[in-house]
């Protein structure tokens, strides 16, 4: 595959180019192009492998505890995704889960917690998980009913958590639950939950069209220690949202990953499939959704390297994350389908490079926020970032011209 063109941007560092270059190596000899029958051991196998090659040393922050970087590398973690999506879905979401599931250690844990945690996260010895969504409350994120109540040193947990990726598999959870310090998302308190404790359980195992370990656990009477608890009570929505921000441009730079993928595939057939006398890549309409393809995919990619940028200088990202992922994740299922279309029957038989795309893809419009959720993120930032500065002018210019025409008047 030639070098995407995108490392030269100015939204990356010489070490993020350094980091694709010899990670495209490293799958190019490491991972197979396939599913493994045994998703579990796969995942597992894959982890591990992630882990001794050193490229889970970037899921997480702090160099005291096997980190790359002190700080949550956002561009790392998106050149990571992009090119592990590139050759492997399977590979991509091993990568993704361990920093998503460690994600709220690193930003809030204790240095207990993460001495704990992030270590083995890092060697690839621990799974992690990040258990949000309910069956009652997805998009509703507020609507949890999953309860926490505090009696003497540990919290008593009952309730449910449902489409939990690594859900049978992880050796920890990051778990979200009601402790009701005050009504709706300001009632929510994060935990780390081991899956060995009493009362935990794996009610329900999920086949889904990208296959990936995925689960619905429930929880009677589990007694969660308070040194257990991640960050402060009633923080537990703040605790999310922070870690989705991260994590939400990484599942942008996936779909970009996925993208580039269909659109080699698709210029590989183009230039070699003979129809009426010529290539397919000789047709105008062919050449047409070629450049839509190329174009979308460069648009998503910058708006994904943005994100991943500003967060890395500091700021909040809230509004450019969910941009990104609006954008990559959608593009990306159109470039896909394009490619499929250009493969005629060909595209269509299960295990082709571009249907297991097809399917690799669909997901990533849903979980992490689904597109209609991202788009009221970015409404509702724009709506009050107006709200905040551009009304204000306006009045003031408002009440400078009724001035002016009560001076004339006068
Ligand atoms: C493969 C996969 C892996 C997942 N992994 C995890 C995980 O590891 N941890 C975790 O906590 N969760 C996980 N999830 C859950 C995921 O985050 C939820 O599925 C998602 O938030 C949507 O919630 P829901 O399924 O309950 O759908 P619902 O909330 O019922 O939404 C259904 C649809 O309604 C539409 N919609 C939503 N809000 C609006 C609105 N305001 N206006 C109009 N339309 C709207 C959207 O199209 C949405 O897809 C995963 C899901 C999938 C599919």
């Amino acid at each position: 595959m030639a070098e995407p063109s995108f490392l030269d941007w100015p939204f990356l560092e010489p070490r993020h180019r350094t980091l694709a270059r010899d990670l495209d190596a490293w799958c190019a000899t490491h991972l197979r192009d396939s599913h493994d029958p045994n998703l579990d051991d796969a995942c597992r196998k894959l982890v591990r492998e992630l882990g001794d090659g050193g490229w889970l040393k970037n899921a997480i922050a702090g160099s005291a505890y096997g980190a790359a970087s002190e700080n949550i590398d956002t561009r790392a973690l998106c050149i990571i995704r992009e090119t592990l999506a590139r050759h492997s879905g399977l590979a991509d979401f091993a990568f993704a889960m361990q920093g998503l599931g460690s994600g709220a250690i690193t930003l809030f844990g204790t240095d207990a917690q993460k001495k704990e945690y992030l270590p083995r996260v890092a060697a690839g010895h621990a799974i992690a998980a990040f258990a949000l969504s309910e069956p009652e409350a997805g998009s509703d994120v507020a609507a949890m009913r999953c309860d926490a109540k505090l009696t003497g040193n540990s919290y008593v947990l009952n309730g449910e958590k449902t489409w939990i990726s690594n859900g049978g598999i992880a050796d920890f959870y990051v778990l979200f639950a009601r402790t009701n310090e005050a009504p709706g998302s300001r009632g929510i308190t994060a935990f780390i939950v081991d899956p060995k404790t009493p009362g935990f359980e794996i009610a329900e195992r999920f086949k889904i069209m990208a296959p990936h370990p995925l689960a619905r656990l429930k929880f009677t009477n589990c007694q969660i220690p308070v040194d257990h608890r991640l960050g402060e009570p009633g923080q537990g929505f703040k605790v999310a949202m922070a870690t989705l921000d991260v994590f939400r441009t990484s599942v942008a730079a996936a779909a970009v990953g996925f993208a580039r993928r269909a659109l080699s595939e698709a210029l590989g057939r183009a230039t070699s499939r003979t129809m009426f006398g010529q290539k397919l890549a000789d047709f105008q309409l062919t050449q047409a959704k070629l450049a839509e393809m190329a174009t979308g995919i460069d648009a998503a990619a910058l708006l994904t390297y943005r994100a991943a940028w500003l967060r890395d200088a500091g700021r909040r990202v809230t509004v450019e994350a969910a941009m990104a992922k609006m954008t990559a994740t959608e593009t990306a299922q159109r470039v896909i389908d394009a490619a499929m279309q250009m493969f005629g029957g060909q595209g269509v038989v299960t295990d082709e490079p571009v249907e297991r795309l097809y399917r690799e893809i669909r997901p990533l419009r849903i979980y992490e926020g689904a597109t209609e959720v991202q788009q009221l993120i970015i409404a509702r930032g724009i709506i009050s970032s107006f709200q905040e500065h551009d009304r204000p002018q306006e009045r003031t210019k408002r009440i400078e011209s009724d001035k002016t025409a009560t001076e004339r008047r006068s």
